[in-house]
């Protein structure tokens, strides 16, 4: 089943990129990137800027990465999913236009949430969060920000996996995956979705659930795909306890800090799977302005248990120049910020956990 969907949609890079309309093309579709934006204002669509708009140069920098930062001919944001719908129909019929969909706007990775020569469809006014007491679902707009997502659940005592800082979007970490502080405990935060609320090629609006288009919804989960425009996630929520969040930076240099981290996170990482609360994150991270490599751990346990076990070896490694340790809860651990503005580029590494290929790396 697929392949189904992949008759209607190119995975050309991560730009949606519609090229096999579902029924025959009555007419020749319009190619020239300049008129994408006003075929799009002639169906009705409001909320598009150009760039002589004012509102255009803050979309542009609202990107997280400047290697996102690109300018398309215009940024469209859609109110609601009919509006996505509508907007993804005429595209596809009337045009050829390349379009970029974007969410948070966190990806680093040029052309994947935005678009030279086409149109920006831009869901950050689908932000919504809600809760319903009789299923335990949140229903969250791609749009939103972790940190209003934890916002709206965190005094209703429930919680979502979703991302561990607070300005990353959803739509990009739920298609993608999704690592969270509660990622051994839950899974991917992409396995807590319940539904999606997709916008396919032909603009038609589906749930995909395990009842409901459930090709789409596995293939949705997590493969950072073009299978649609998700509108809306459903999550499944779960009873949040405190979460017990420790910060230590050490110099690399002093005594064998390097190899005690080391050490430390292979075994943790042995452990994890006989005690899953448990979460740590090292960085190895050069300040210009100490003239040195420093260590941060950042280390966490969602069973409200303060200084887990499994955590000890990273936890007692002598000569941190600071270490907080605290009881909080999503929405203030995820309050940190991660400087903006900068050209950023990210890879990834699956590697069998072995000390010697942690110390190369
Ligand atoms: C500072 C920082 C911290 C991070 N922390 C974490 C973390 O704790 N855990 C983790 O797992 N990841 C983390 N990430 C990575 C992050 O999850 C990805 O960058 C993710 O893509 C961001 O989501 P977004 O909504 O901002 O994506 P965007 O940049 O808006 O989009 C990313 C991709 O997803 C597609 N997309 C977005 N929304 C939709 C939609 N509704 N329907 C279809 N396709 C869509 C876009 O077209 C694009 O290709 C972090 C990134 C940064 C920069």
């Amino acid at each position: 089943m697929w392949l189904t969907y992949l008759e209607y949609f190119s995975i050309a890079g991560t730009i949606l990129r519609f090229q096999a309309a579902a029924e025959p093309v009555q007419q020749a579709r319009l190619t020239s990137p300049d008129i994408c934006c006003e075929v799009i204002q002639r169906a009705g669509i409001p909320n598009i800027y150009f760039p002589n708009d004012t509102t255009y140069p803050e979309r542009v920098e609202s990107y997280w990465s400047l290697t996102s930062q690109l300018t398309p001919r215009c940024f469209v944001l859609p109110r609601n999913t009919e509006e996505v719908s509508v907007l993804v129909k005429t595209l596809v019929k009337e045009t050829q236009c390349q379009f970029a969909v974007r969410s948070g706007g966190h990806s680093s990775n040029a052309g994947a949430n935005n678009i030279e020569d086409g149109l920006t469809i831009d869901l950050s006014l689908l932000n919504s969060t809600t809760y319903n007491p009789a299923t335990g679902l949140a229903s969250i707009g791609p749009g939103s920000r972790w940190l209003s997502v934890y916002r709206t659940l965190d005094p209703l005592g429930v919680g979502v996996p979703g991302g561990r800082l607070g300005a990353v979007g959803v739509g990009g970490l739920l298609t993608g995956g999704g690592c969270s502080l509660y990622l051994y405990r839950q899974g991917f935060a992409c396995d807590s979705v319940h539904s999606f609320e997709v916008v396919l090629a032909d603009g038609n609006i589906v749930t995909a659930s395990s009842e409901q288009n459930s090709d789409l919804y596995k293939a949705l989960k997590g493969g950072s795909n073009n299978f649609g425009i998700v509108t809306r996630f459903d999550m499944t929520t779960f009873r949040r306890t405190p979460i017990w969040s420790a910060s230590l930076v050490h110099p690399e240099s002093a005594g064998n800090a390097g190899q005690a981290h080391i050490a430390g996170i292979k075994k943790w990482i042995d452990d994890v799977e006989n005690y899953q609360n448990s979460s740590a994150i090292v960085f190895w991270s050069y300040r210009p302005a100490l003239k040195q490599t420093i260590i941060i751990s950042g280390l966490a346990d969602v069973s409200g248990t303060a200084n887990p076990p499994i955590l000890n070896d990273l936890l007692t490694i002598p000569g941190a120049i600071s270490s907080t340790a605290k009881f909080t809860n999503m929405s203030d651990s995820a309050s940190a910020t991660q400087a903006e503005g900068y050209r950023n580029i990210w890879f990834s590494l699956t590697f069998k956990n072995d000390e010697k290929t942690l110390a190369k790396a």
